[in-house]
């Protein structure tokens, strides 16, 4: 689960870490009150979306004009930037080219910036150890450091039983090339930092910038927080933080009736049975040359309804040229499947190639309920031999 920056900067604020004064603004009034309560004479106006790059966005609106992060001079400007950006469309490099409507403004107190760093810390999968990735390239994006300089990002994974000692913290800090008061509350902001990943179970926390000050002052000027979504159940002051209108529509939908679904970018959409059969099913279709429009587990359990509104989710995917149904019917009967498909094909007037490989318990009766439907399902023998077909059928119906 993702949050908002001023939501992830009040958590922060909690273990110790220095963060810009600010309030949320969901509408001009209230961007004024709270730019009023923290006094000026510098105010920054902030985009509050789930995504990165606002900065250097711009609104659909307003093409040509300014990003989604303004810092302003007087309370005039707080008023008239809030009502400019507010309940428009900001497209980032995260956001796509559909964007993402403002809802929320943070309104912070403006801070005198001498360096912009960068600084994270992540679940790296590969040593399972929380890792610090930091470079003195902040402000920009991490991947495009990593890619072309490579000798700027400094990595050190931290072993959980020490948790983070002072000795790698520090090692950080003089990585980054602070010195004196900066390098120390450098430090102490990493310990606070690692404290809030472990306690909180996320699985990201990123500051950038992390901005040195003319004064030589530490801040966090921007924060994003993932949190892994297994450990939420104990977390419930930040269950409260979910932004329902941040979240994809379609994973909403899914969730609602019990289906794993994670939307991608490609166009044949999947609908399969186990996690790990749905992986092995995305797999294959790229060895065939295609690529999956989604992920999507329909459950050991799944009822003619799950599959129906799973149909129907895979559809309103306006990127889904094909449909590759592969079920293996172990708890789940293949009649159940055949009959759920034939439902949902029928009730969603099917539009597009849809191939069907099913196997496992009544797998027969399964197929001949597809057959005698007179819907065109293409059926495939075996997981290959689906691929190729949906593969060679998306392709056909393009010309
Ligand atoms: P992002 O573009 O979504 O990552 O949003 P950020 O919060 O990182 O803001 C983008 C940029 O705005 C930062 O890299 C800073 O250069 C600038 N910025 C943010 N806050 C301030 C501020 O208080 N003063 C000044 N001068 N610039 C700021
Ligand atoms: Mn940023």
């Amino acid at each position: 689960m993702n949050i908002h920056e001023y939501q992830a900067k009040s958590l922060l604020a909690k273990f110790g870490v220095a963060v810009p004064k600010g309030g949320v603004a969901y509408t001009a009034e209230e961007a004024v009150d709270v730019a009023k309560g923290l006094g000026g004479p510098v105010w920054v106006v902030k985009s509050q979306i789930h995504a990165g790059g606002r900065g250097a966005g711009r609104f659909k609106s307003d093409p040509n004009g300014k990003g989604g992060v303004r810092v302003v001079k007087s309370i005039e400007d707080v008023r008239d930037n809030a009502k400019a950006m507010l309940g428009q469309v900001l497209v980032t490099k995260q956001t796509g080219a559909a964007g993402k409507q403002v809802k929320r403004l943070y309104i912070e107190e403006g801070c005198d910036i001498k360096r912009e760093l960068y600084l994270s810390l992540l679940v790296d999968r590969g040593s399972s150890r929380v890792t610090v990735v930091a470079s003195t390239e902040g402000g920009m994006e991490i991947e495009e450091v990593a890619h072309n300089h490579p000798e700027k990002i400094i990595t050190v994974p931290v072993d959980p039983a020490q948790g983070l000692m002072p000795y790698y913290a520090r090692k950080v800090a003089f990585g980054l090339g602070l010195e004196g008061k900066s390098n120390g509350a450098a430090v102490k902001m990493l310990q606070q930092l690692y404290r809030a990943v472990t306690e909180l179970d996320a699985s990201l926390l990123e500051i950038n910038p992390l901005v040195v000050t003319g004064a030589g002052e530490v801040i966090a000027l921007d924060a994003k927080m993932n949190f892994d979504d297994n450990a939420l159940f104990r977390h419930k002051d930040i269950q409260e933080l979910r932004d329902e209108d941040e979240e994809d529509p379609m994973e909403r939908e899914a969730a609602r009736h019990e289906l794993n679904y994670i939307k991608l970018d490609g166009s044949i959409g999947c609908m399969v049975n186990g996690a790990g059969l749905a992986m092995a099913t995305m797999d294959i279709i790229k060895l065939y040359g295609g690529a999956p429009a989604n992920f999507l587990d329909v459950g050991g359990g799944a009822t003619k309804e799950r599959v129906t509104a799973a149909f129907k989710i895979i559809l309103s995917d306006p990127n889904v040229e094909g449909i590759l149904v592969n079920i293996f019917g172990g708890i789940m009967r293949c009649d159940v499947i055949a009959e759920g498909v034939v439902t949902a094909a029928r009730e969603v007037s099917l539009h597009v190639p849809l191939v069907v490989r099913l196997e496992g318990t009544n797998v027969e009766l399964g197929k001949k309920i597809m057959a005698e439907s007179g819907l065109p399902i293409i059926a495939a023998d075996n997981l290959a031999d689906a691929a190729e077909k949906v593969v060679k059928a998306v392709k056909e119906a393009a010309r």
